[in-house]
């Protein structure tokens, strides 16, 4: 006997194929949903290639709102294939009935990273990660020593050598500083990983533009900025960046409980990193609110670090046979094809967004 799923095949429809589908099918919930107030749409200005792109936003219930739950899809462009899914599972939830609080608004923004997500790459069309592009551009750009150690061995084609420099490394200053090494952040190489760039990114000028259009600063706020591709194997990990002190790290956990993890106390499958998305909102978040990320875990650490270094060797050499097959194996190292992981994907962010919704409203 076959047991049935615990969600529909209707709604694991949900994760889309591509970009394409994934805005078609996100515009087309949003406009028949009649709580939607406000669509918006920001097209990429440069993007240099024949795919027309952009971030789609909508605002779902009362403009005048004082509570507003933010859910980010595809900060890391090919992790939007989830972040997608979860955006429509939630609105289509709504037209189905499911009650927002009336003081409680949604902002929905759709691909933040379009680029990324169309050719199923992490970082946006200058090359950035843009939860490494929110720093102060005035200031002198931060180093990673670690990465510069690494850098030539990052664009060996010989894995093996590869692995030999990684693993001196590792042994020489250990795990945690092999990790920020490579996912930390630099800001020296647009064509490595993890490179923060030299100016603001499409993703944060639209983020800085909605904060004011919409006056964030005036409401209280939850911020979800769905991941994927860190962690086990489809957990859901609810990330608190807010220093270990702070009211927002407080509410982190008082909202979502003993899930919450932190990697500044050393319990999260992330590492401490620089210029993350989250450090644009934490000055909003006075007494009440709070960011989180919620990271979905796939295949293990290695594998995530093999697949996003392969991506960024084949992108530099330019062999677009290698670049089309690099991005099957980020798609399914980002979204798996698995129907059960995908599964687990939706209901704890079902969970995650409830906890959002009560917190804004209770606390
Ligand atoms: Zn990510």
């Amino acid at each position: 006997m076959i047991l049935p799923m615990a969600l529909s095949k209707n709604v694991l429809a949900l994760f889309p194929d591509d970009y394409n589908s994934a805005r078609e099918s996100f515009n087309s919930l949003s406009k028949s949903c009649p709580m939607v107030k406000d669509i918006l749409s920001f097209p990429l200005q440069s993007q240099g290639n024949d795919l027309s792109l952009s971030t789609e936003i909508i605002w779902i219930g009362q403009r005048s709102a004082p509570n507003v739950l933010v859910l980010i899809s595809a900060t890391h462009g090919v992790e939007g294939f989830v972040g997608a899914a979860v955006q429509a599972d939630l609105i289509t939830r709504i037209q189905q009935g499911y009650l927002i609080p009336e003081n409680t608004a949604i902002l929905l923004v759709f691909a933040l990273n379009p680029y990324g997500f169309a050719h199923c790459r992490r970082c946006d069309e200058k090359g950035i990660d843009l939860n490494r592009n929110f720093i102060d551009f005035n200031k002198l750009l931060p180093e990673n020593k670690g990465y510069e150690l690494l850098r030539q061995a990052i664009y060996l084609d010989d894995s093996h050598q590869r692995q030999k420099v990684f693993q001196a490394f590792q042994l020489e200053h250990g795990q945690t500083a092999f990790e920020i090494a490579i996912s930390g952040g630099q800001y020296t190489d647009p064509q490595g990983p993890f490179y923060g760039g030299s100016t603001l990114s499409h993703g944060r000028t639209i983020i800085e533009k909605i904060i004011g259009t919409y006056q964030l600063d005036q409401r209280h706020l939850a911020v979800i900025d769905v991941h994927s591709g860190l962690g086990s194997y489809g957990h859901g990990e609810v990330i608190s960046d807010h220093p270990v002190d702070s009211s927002g790290h407080k509410i982190a956990n008082r909202w979502y409980g003993a899930s919450v993890t932190s990697p500044a106390e050393g319990d999260s499958s992330s590492v401490e990193k620089i210029g993350l998305l989250d450090y644009c909102w934490h000055p909003l978040m006075t007494q009440r609110g709070c960011f989180v990320t919620l990271e979905f875990g796939s295949y293990r650490t290695q594998a995530l670090f093999d697949v996003i270094l392969n991506d960024h060797r084949c992108w530099k050499a330019g062999n677009q046979q290698d670049i089309i097959e690099s991005a099957k194996a980020m798609k399914e190292h980002f979204c798996p094809a698995d129907s059960y992981w995908r599964e687990l994907v939706l209901i704890k962010a079902r969970q995650v967004i409830q906890q959002a919704v009560d917190g804004l409203h209770y606390d």
